[in-house]
């Protein structure tokens, strides 16, 4: 078998800065990339597998920083309510996951931050795709959120945990189990869901620094929900030194230029709640929320990921940064939002996230030249994920069938 690949005939954009090289190439060996550069300057032998891109564009596999596989909704469903989904059946829930990751391969997405699931289903999805039994992106998974009882989320049969004591316990617990990160829900949800206010804080001080400490000490990122700084919780999670705050739809302009100081990443999340008409019951004006939040974003120069959060259909974080695009951002930084700034917010950011030598080959191949055209981004050619090609237009997916040998 050839263990060297070359994807040349294309246009290369490395995710590093701003610029791209015309009659590219890139060379991967095993797992990783060997080369980035011109095709003029490599030798194509006869032992290496080439991938014609067919004057396609090339870049990093985009990564989709917040999102829970099993609660995506597909073809002929309707929005579920949150309740009753989370308490289908896990096999239920796994199944669904597998089918978001599956979707999340086809539309280019080669890694999936997954921010809180029921009971560990997050950890048998992401089993199934390290197995290879589907065919999926990598997955980090926070497992159960740490949550107290006088918060969102709080459905019969969902853990909860209060006081310091069981704050630690419940991490350590999702800690030895093999999660990733550590979620924490700060404050209430967007849509005042389970009667919460998005402005109130529901965890103490004391347990908050308990969980980012926790993750800390055995080297895991910790990321929380939080919707508003008006919530007491985002000066002490900043103090607390929390990684990642997630959503923050009402930070000031001021609250993001302080996470940039303190090097905290945001993650935006979900513009389908805005645009797709789900949030027009709680704000009429829910556009105008979006292309404000947007546009104090994009100002303070923070460092910023996205996620599509809880939608399991075929492009769906295209859509994401289409609408980056559209209120007014350029298509360099909403594609970067997408993938280097994905693998900081991932901690991954030596592995991934840019196209560079030594790097895993997680590679999307698009026709067109979505720096033009962002909508170039939704047409796929090829996908790769550590050097193995998961997905291609003329093939499909590729399944791994274990055919019995006589
Ligand atoms: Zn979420």
């Amino acid at each position: 078998m050839k263990t060297t690949k070359a994807i040349i005939n294309c246009t290369v954009f490395d995710g590093v800065g701003s610029s791209t090289i015309t009659q590219g190439a890139v060379l991967i060996e095993g797992k990783t990339i060997s080369y980035v550069g011109k095709e003029d300057d490599i030798t194509i032998t006869e032992d290496i597998e080439v991938i014609d891109a067919q004057g396609g564009f090339v870049l990093p596999g985009l990564i989709n920083a917040h999102d829970h596989l099993s609660w995506g909704y597909f073809e002929n469903e309707t929005p579920i309510e949150q309740e009753t989904l989370l308490n289908r059946s896990d096999g239920e829930l796994a199944i669904r996951g597998i089918k978001s990751g599956i979707n999340s391969i086809i539309s280019g997405v080669t890694t999936v931050r997954n921010c809180g699931d029921v009971r560990f289903v997050d950890l048998d999805y992401r089993h199934a795709f390290q197995k290879e039994l589907f065919p999926g992106p990598r997955i980090l998974v926070s497992g159960p959120w740490v949550v107290t009882s006088y918060a969102w989320i709080t459905y019969p049969g969902i853990p909860t945990c209060d006081g310091v004591e069981e704050v630690r316990k419940f991490v350590r617990t999702n800690l030895r189990r093999g999660v990733d990160l550590i979620k924490i829900f700060i404050g209430g949800e967007l849509l005042g869901l389970c009667n919460t206010n998005p402005q109130q804080t529901y965890i103490s001080k004391e347990e908050l620094a308990t969980a980012i400490k926790e993750a800390h000490f055995h080297g895991k990122k910790a990321t929380a929900h939080i919707m508003s700084s008006q919530s007491p919780g985002f000066k002490w999670a900043v103090d607390a030194g929390i990684d990642t705050l997630d959503h923050g739809i009402w930070f000031t302009e001021e609250d993001f230029k302080l996470m940039k100081s303190e090097d905290i990443d945001l993650v935006v999340t979900g513009g389908w709640w805005f645009e797709g008409g789900f949030a027009d019951d709680a704000y009429p004006n829910a556009k105008d929320i979006l292309k404000e939040w947007y546009h104090r974003v994009f100002n303070s120069g923070v460092r910023f990921a996205i996620g599509p959060d809880g939608r399991g259909e075929v492009g769906a974080m295209q859509s994401e940064i289409e609408r980056l695009v559209n209120y007014g951002l350029d298509t360099v930084t909403a594609v970067q939002a997408a993938t280097k700034n994905g693998a900081k917010v991932c901690g991954v950011e030596n592995m991934i996230g840019t196209l560079e030598v030594g790097k895993y080959a997680d590679i999307l191949i698009v026709d067109g030249n979505p720096l033009e055209r962002i909508s170039d981004l939704r047409n796929i050619h090829t996908v790769i994920v550590e050097g193995k090609t998961q997905f291609t237009k003329k093939a499909g997916l590729a399944i791994n069938l274990i055919v019995e040998k006589n």
